[in-house]
């Protein structure tokens, strides 16, 4: 493993693969805001791996979004702005075939976005109107139930990870997304297009690239929480608050006290797989 990449799975918690010890040390290094996750090769507390339907009961944080759509629909270029900034920090490829496109957050008509609502006599401003969608988070996520390797975990804070190293390329985390929240390195994404420009425009140097035959997907910026930060496309937002960041778990925190006073939706509520992600619609 290169330097680069365990300074990441340092910053990350995925290092409490090596044990159980880890978490407590990340503890330390972060002043509390622990990231690690139980998960480990040891299989830590909370069984989620393989054949384990558990369900955490929410002791810690549970890290949510709300993203209001009326915002992005108000401020042109928006979504594109949020989209660059996560990309961007996270050495996501450009891939111009949609075909083996990645993507960690995106926007999508009403229509994709929920297609469990009818669209008979649908309201032409709402299907105008840029839906950006991105891994749901979810409380009881099927991704992390089904990956044979741990690969796909949830850590204490209720974020969705992934340790790209334990990554065998199965796919089975995206058969069982709903949500079509996953994307797959069908090429080399540290190559070039096709008329020699590198993939990865600028590389972040503090994020790990990926390789063939690995599966990625938005990490709700695991790496800038623990350091105090904003997520990235919470901050390319800015003033205009178009998406709120924060513990669900916390009932005096902005996204709680916003969803308190909104009406929100989130995608598929029915299947089960209570999404961390709401929207102000
Ligand atoms: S949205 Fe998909 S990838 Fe994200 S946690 Fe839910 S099931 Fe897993
Ligand atoms: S593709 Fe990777 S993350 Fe997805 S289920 Fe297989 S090993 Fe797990
Ligand atoms: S939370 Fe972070 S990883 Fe997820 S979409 Fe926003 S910028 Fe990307």
């Amino acid at each position: 493993m290169d330097k680069k990449r365990r300074d990441f799975l340092k910053i990350a918690g995925l290092s409490a693969i090596a044990g159980v010890a880890a978490p407590t040390a990340l503890n330390t290094l972060f002043k509390g805001e622990v990231i690690a996750s139980d998960h480990g090769g040891g299989h830590g507390a909370e069984p989620q791996g393989q054949g384990h339907a558990k369900i955490e009961v929410p002791t810690g944080k549970r890290f949510g979004m709300v993203i209001d759509v009326n915002k992005f629909h108000r401020y042109e270029g928006l979504a594109e702005k949020c989209t660059n900034a996560c990309h961007s920090i996270h050495n996501v490829p450009k891939f111009t075939d949609p075909k083996v496109e990645l993507k960690w957050i995106w926007k999508e008509p009403y229509e994709h976005a929920f297609t469990e609502h009818s669209h008979y006599k649908k309201n032409d401003e709402l299907h105008n109107m840029p839906f950006m969608v991105m891994c749901n988070h979810c409380d009881a996520a099927p991704c992390v139930r089904v990956c044979p390797t741990q690969a796909t975990f949830k850590n204490k804070d209720g974020m969705v990870l992934m340790d790209f190293h334990r990554c065998i390329g199965c796919r089975f985390c995206m058969a069982a997304c709903p949500y079509g929240s996953r994307s797959f390195n069908w090429s080399d994404p540290r190559g070039k297009d096709k008329d020699g420009k590198p993939l990865i425009a600028k590389e972040n140097t503090k994020f790990p690239t990926r390789t063939r035959g690995v599966v990625e997907k938005c990490n709700f910026c695991a790496e800038r929480i623990a350091v105090g930060q904003e997520p990235a496309c919470v901050e390319a937002c800015g003033a205009t608050k178009a998406m709120i960041f924060g513990d669900l778990n916390d009932a005096h925190s902005e996204i709680s006290q916003v969803l308190k006073k909104q009406y929100t939706i989130q995608r598929k509520p029915a299947l089960g797989t209570k999404p961390s992600v709401f929207y102000i619609i």
